[in-house]
């Protein structure tokens, strides 16, 4: 797994919900999971080598860089 860091405060518990979003979007190229604070859609952002997961309005998410 690629090292990450988040770019907002979040708990852990978020983090492990992202981390499955993560897992969602390599298995299946989608996730159904929403966003634990707005309930917006979980997207993905890719920047270079690296990445972002978080929610459409930036409530949470983390970037996960170069593979
Ligand atoms: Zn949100």
């Amino acid at each position: 797994m690629a090292t990450n860091m988040t770019t907002v405060d979040i708990s852990d518990e978020e983090a492990r919900l992202l981390d499955d979003t993560n897992k969602d979007f390599f298995n299946n190229g989608k996730t159904d999971i929403k966003c634990p604070r707005c309930g917006g859609a979980i997207v993905l952002a890719q920047f270079g080598t690296s990445y972002a997961i978080g929610c459409e309005h930036n409530c949470v998410n983390i970037v996960y860089r170069g593979i």
